[in-house]
């Protein structure tokens, strides 16, 4: 049999079959059918999306590119085969202990981003507590006590380990009620956690109190500082107002804090820390039985992709302390500008006193959906939230050139939905409502459900 060269024309159609081509394709049509691709998506680099990429200038994107196309083969699941990644993955990890207040016994792992962090948390806690006690967990299972505002990667987490996930509810400024929190703590609690910031408002839960609770205790704490773990440092350092959070707190015992946030690494890094390594250990996976070898590895992933831990230290070694700090100030301005003239404009209030450059605002009297829906015909791509309904904003340095521009934009969203009252029940308002404010939740599962088997089809 004769194998055809690879054709030099890439026809649409072989694009679209869902099988693969008879022939390989010509690689410049390929890329240009990549590339032909993203121009429908939203534009963050125009600074119209307030969330999912992290940009500092296209010069930090080419280093992040070039730095993890140099490990892109190699694989950091063997250590001993590639000790060039064990060794730029222990000094990230090193870098960012320093960061945040590790004292000389702390320890961490990199892994795919805060999620994966966050399980491997979950895991570390719930084994711990299993090997020290398993009597406990006799009439049910491990609990780690939250708040409602935390990340919904922990439920995720709850949900693949057998770990019940209790959502304590936050007060009016959506810091969470540590009276309530107390109250929560049961035989089977096994760790409590607090972010720094929460994702939804941005504010830095009572850490401290926490603390204190957690050794009163004897239970873990972890602070979920996924958004704020390479932010709240430079940000503290620049003089803004920002409460102890990290491993200084005596009570912490481990910290998620994301390189492809505020790190401005290249996606697929995270950092998953512990005040020690007795803790870590139970982290680690080891199973010695398999005929293929004993297989030990430090998180969830088997083959570990060598590019995101290069890139990360690319990152760091890049922007250095004066990078970072140079970039929150930006941020830290930026946002400074967006939340005066939110506040600016009747009828918008900001929620609670956000920490750093992540924050929401909701409409008093107007349909704040029918508001984004406004937004989003004037070109922006527009994060929406609920309990409350409100508007949510990430910013990044790439915001600073469009902040007039959007505060006008939205001034006239605002004054378009005060004549359009209407609106609130029409449309995409309408469904985000319905969303938000459905009793049963089983029923808003079962749609998303079906919306999701129906959009990952071919
Ligand atoms: C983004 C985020 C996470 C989850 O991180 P991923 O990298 O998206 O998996 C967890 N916690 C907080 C506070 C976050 O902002």
């Amino acid at each position: 049999m004769t194998i055809p060269a690879n054709s030099a024309t890439l026809s649409a159609s072989s694009l679209r079959t869902g099988r693969l081509p008879e022939q390989g394709l010509d690689r410049d049509a390929i890329l240009a059918e990549l590339h032909a691709l993203r121009e429908k998506d939203v534009r963050w680099h125009d600074g119209r999306t307030f969330s999912l990429v992290y940009h500092v200038s296209d010069d930090h994107t080419e280093l992040l590119r070039q730095a993890h196309a140099v490990f892109f083969s190699e694989n950091a699941l063997n250590p001993g085969a590639f000790g060039s990644l064990r060794q730029l993955e222990t000094q990230v990890i090193a870098m960012a202990c320093d960061l945040l207040g590790g004292g000389p016994d702390a320890v961490g792992s990199m892994t795919s981003g805060g999620t994966e962090s966050i399980l491997m948390a979950v895991k570390t806690y719930r084994d711990r507590a299993r090997a020290r006690s398993p009597e406990r967990f006799i009439d049910g299972p491990p609990e780690i006590i939250t708040p409602t505002t935390v990340h919904p990667a922990f439920d995720k987490a709850g949900h693949y380990l057998g770990v019940k996930i209790l959502h304590v509810p936050v007060g009016p400024d959506f810091r969470v009620d540590v009276a309530a929190v107390q109250a929560a703590i049961t035989p089977r609690t096994i760790a409590l956690v607090g972010s720094a910031p929460a994702y939804p408002q941005g504010v830095v839960e009572p850490i401290e109190a926490l603390s204190d609770l957690a050794l009163a205790h004897g239970l873990g704490l972890h602070v979920d500082a996924c958004v704020g773990g390479f932010f709240l440092p430079f940000a503290r350092e620049l003089g803004h107002p920002i409460p102890p959070f990290d491993f200084r707190v005596p009570g912490v015992t481990s910290i998620s804090a994301d390189l492809h946030k505020y790190g401005f690494a290249a996606k697929g890094a995270s950092t998953i820390l512990y005040r020690d390594g007795d803790l870590r250990r139970f982290q680690f996976f080891v199973y010695t039985d398999w005929p293929g070898g004993i297989m030990a590895s430090t998180t969830m992933a088997g083959t570990r992709p060598g590019g995101p831990i290069a890139a990360a230290w690319a990152a760091m070694m890049s922007l250095g302390r004066s990078g970072y700090l140079r970039n929150a100030d930006l941020v830290m301005r930026t946002t400074a500008r967006f939340l005066a003239g939110i506040r600016a404009i009747p009828g918008l209030r900001v929620l609670g006193e956000p920490a750093i450059g992540v924050f929401a605002f909701t409409a008093d009297e107007l349909e704040i959906f029918a508001i984004a829906d406004a937004m989003e015909t004037r070109g922006w791509h527009i994060d929406r939230q609920q309990r409350p309904d409100c508007i949510h904003l990430m910013i990044n340095p790439n915001h600073a050139a469009i902040v007039d521009e959007y505060l006008r934009d939205l001034a006239d969203s605002v004054a378009f939905v005060r004549a359009h009252p209407e609106l609130g029940s029409q449309g995409q308002a309408a469904m985000y409502g319905l969303l938000a404010r459905l009793p049963e939740r089983g029923q808003v599962a079962e749609l998303v459900l079906q919306h999701f088997d129906g959009i990952y089809r071919p």
